[in-house]
């Protein structure tokens, strides 16, 4: 996979890239990352990327030709077009469900804006706008590490293990369990008895109650279009029990350790 993340600040990126899991996949070859900074593009003497609002306004947009030169660039430089997504407040908000899609294109382009925001023009060199959630920031650098971030774990072989990122919250529609190390015990806090037996079914299926209990308890919206098996639905069944018990018995004591 490529990626090219267009900035007018590649500085910011130099900590995330070369760090940890996403360091890893570029020298394994699962990913290449190029940062491209926007303003070597500019047309100027002066590398002006910005410039006052038409009919008046605080602040300046992003111009349009730094930046499509540079999409220019990238095509040229990779012989083919890639999937442009840009960062924007105003986009479709960022999911697992996106973050996967995104992981199986070849090449993506990543546009962050900066200032005040954009011109217009530039919404055209987009196959998507994403947004990472309901606020503004005041660059798409943030943003575009957070949709670099959650992409590249769904790069098949990026995780150690392939089946960390499927188990991971919303990746079958359920927030994740209750998960612990070891000491068995510390400060009074034990380990459920169960994760200390051995016995492999029982515990998976131990898991998979407390994701449904932790959904139904923190997001109980999922559950509604969670795509869930019939046993699935028993557990949920018990769940709902267990917690109307629990509720009548004014019994809050397990939500410390598995709210
Ligand atoms: N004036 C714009 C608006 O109201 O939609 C906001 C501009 S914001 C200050 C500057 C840039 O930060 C945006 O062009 C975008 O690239 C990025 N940005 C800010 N918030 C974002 C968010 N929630 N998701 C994705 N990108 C964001």
């Amino acid at each position: 996979m490529n990626v090219y993340i267009l900035t007018l600040f590649p500085g910011m990126f130099s900590p995330v890239v070369n760090t940890s899991i996403i360091k890893r996949a570029q020298e394994q070859g699962l990913v290449r990352i190029k940062t491209v900074d926007v303003r070597g593009f500019a047309q100027d003497a002066h590398k002006t990327v910005d410039d006052y609002l038409y009919g008046g306004g605080p602040g300046m947009v992003l111009k349009p030709e730094p930046v499509f030169e540079a999409v220019d660039w990238v095509k040229q430089e990779l012989g083919r077009q890639p999937f442009v997504v840009l960062l924007t407040p105003q986009g479709q908000t960022l999911t697992a469900g996106l973050a996967r899609e995104l992981a199986h294109k070849p090449d993506l382009v990543l546009i962050s804006g900066h200032y005040e925001g954009f011109d217009e023009r530039i919404r055209c060199l987009a196959d998507i706008e994403v947004s990472i959630g309901d606020y503004v920031l005041t660059g798409g650098e943030l943003a575009a590490m957070v949709v670099l971030d959650a992409s590249i774990r769904f790069v098949p072989g990026v995780l150690g293990d392939s089946d960390s990122a499927l188990q991971d919250s919303f990746s079958d529609g359920l927030l994740e369990g209750p998960q612990y190390t070891r000491p068995a015990e510390y400060r009074g806090l034990k380990v459920p008895d169960i994760l200390l037996t051995g016995r492999h079914e029982d515990i998976t299926r131990w898991r998979r109650k407390e994701a449904i209990r932790r959904t139904l308890r923190r997001r109980p919206e999922l559950l509604k279009v969670a795509d869930l098996t019939f046993e699935d639905r028993c557990l949920l069944e018990q769940v709902i029990n267990e917690e109307k018990a629990n509720e009548a018995r004014g019994d809050n004591r397990g939500r410390n350790q598995t709210n």
